[in-house]
């Protein structure tokens, strides 16, 4: 089947007692069994919810997976992947990522004994040389938040599964419709939901998908054990977002190109951060496993000061001023005072993640809107 149509379909199925199309909302707590023990399978609902079991079957197809697992946030998806591992491990990842993920590695699972090393992997050659005896994990995130470096995830999947070593790549910048980590050699896919595969800034939510059952049993044990499930109403959004993720992605990726290139041509515009562009040091991986760019894209201007780039922030209307990504309406976000405030400014500026940097979440509204907007703003 064709993403197009997966994304319509996926996880769709009448609701068996009265036929109705759309997944209902179960919203319930327990289930009422027949004797002790003697059920339909749903004991209580932090384990099992109809309205989640169809979302998390629409996860594993529309990332090519066997299975999904749903979470009441990325941070919790990625809460999950860690707990896999026990005190002493070693955890190899990327040194531009996600805030809250490096607050999450840094300042609570540092704490209890796991160890990460903070590398660039845009090179596989650096994950080969960090890995030890003592490494049970390799964290990825490509295209990255918010610089946009690419790691090639086929060639570190050729590293890492002859050692047994877990593979988890966040796609949440991609989105299953322009890269599928699973068939490049992941073994675990983690979303923030939250962004494309919500769409509307209206939930919050993570997932993870895998092929393995072994890695799936153990990943829902730990879901169901730690409690980070989202409620059903959650679950019935992400259903409906994931309805038009197809054609979504299509306008998001179009006028990331079209608000790319046009920046890139704006005077007072120093760099442009966008992995479309032929002179970005991975648009050649990032073509070679991503379907297109997306909508997210940075810049830095040429007077690149922080108080120039506040005076951008505040000046835009139809991009509002916001932490998050991936609705339909554009975003516009100060990394290192915002999403990016919990990374020391000594790491931040070590990987070019500099004061004035202005993170852009293309929306899909019209193109010349949002280039007159932009335009006034930066004067
Ligand atoms: C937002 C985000 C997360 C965290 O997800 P939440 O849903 O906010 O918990 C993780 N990774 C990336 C790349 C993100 O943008």
């Amino acid at each position: 089947m064709k993403p197009a149509t997966k994304y319509i379909h996926a996880g769709s199925h009448p609701d068996p007692s009265t036929g109705a199309i759309m997944t209902p909302i179960y919203q319930t707590s327990t289930y009422v069994q027949e004797a002790p023990a003697r059920h339909k399978g749903f004991e209580y609902a932090r384990s099992q919810n109809p309205t989640r079991t169809a979302l998390e079957e629409a996860f594993a197809i529309i990332e090519n997976g066997k299975y999904g697992l749903a979470f009441s946030s990325g941070v919790g998806a990625t809460d999950a992947v860690i707990k896999l591992l026990n005190a002493g491990d070693e955890v190899v990842c990327g040194n531009d990522m996600y805030g809250g993920t490096y607050r999450l590695f840094t300042k609570v699972f540092s704490r209890l004994g796991i160890i990460f090393k903070f590398i660039d992997t845009t090179k596989p050659a650096n994950v080969e040389q960090a890995i030890s005896n003592k490494t049970k994990l390799v964290w990825l995130e490509t295209p990255t938040n918010p610089l946009m470096n690419v790691s090639d995830i086929a060639a570190i999947a050729a590293i890492t599964r002859p050692k047994n070593i877990l593979l988890a790549v966040d796609n949440t910048f991609a989105s299953p419709a322009l890269q599928n980590p699973l068939d490049l050699g992941a073994d675990i896919v983690m979303h923030s939901v939250t962004k494309y595969l919500g769409g509307h800034s209206d939930v919050i939510q993570g997932a993870l998908m895998m092929n393995d059952a072994e890695l799936r049993e153990k990943l829902y044990f730990i879901q169901k054990s730690c409690g980070a499930v989202p409620g059903p109403m959650d679950c019935f959004l992400v259903l409906r977002g994931i309805k038009t993720l197809g054609v979504r992605m299509k306008a998001h990726c179009e006028n990331g190109r079209i608000i790319a290139q046009w920046l890139r041509s704006h005077p007072k515009v120093a760099k442009v951060y966008w992995p479309g562009f032929e002179g970005h040091p991975g648009h050649a991986v990032a073509k070679k496993q991503m379907k297109d760019f997306g909508g997210m894209l940075s810049f830095e201007l040429k007077n690149d000061n922080i108080e120039e780039a506040k005076r951008v922030l505040s000046s835009t209307h139809l991009f509002s001023l916001a932490e998050s990504l991936g609705g339909v309406e554009s975003l516009i976000n100060h990394p290192a005072s915002m999403t990016h405030a919990s990374i020391p400014r000594e790491e931040r500026m070590k990987n070019g993640l500099t004061d004035g940097l202005i993170r852009l979440s293309v929306g899909i509204e019209d193109a010349d809107d949002l280039i007159e907007d932009l335009n006034k703003a930066i004067g």
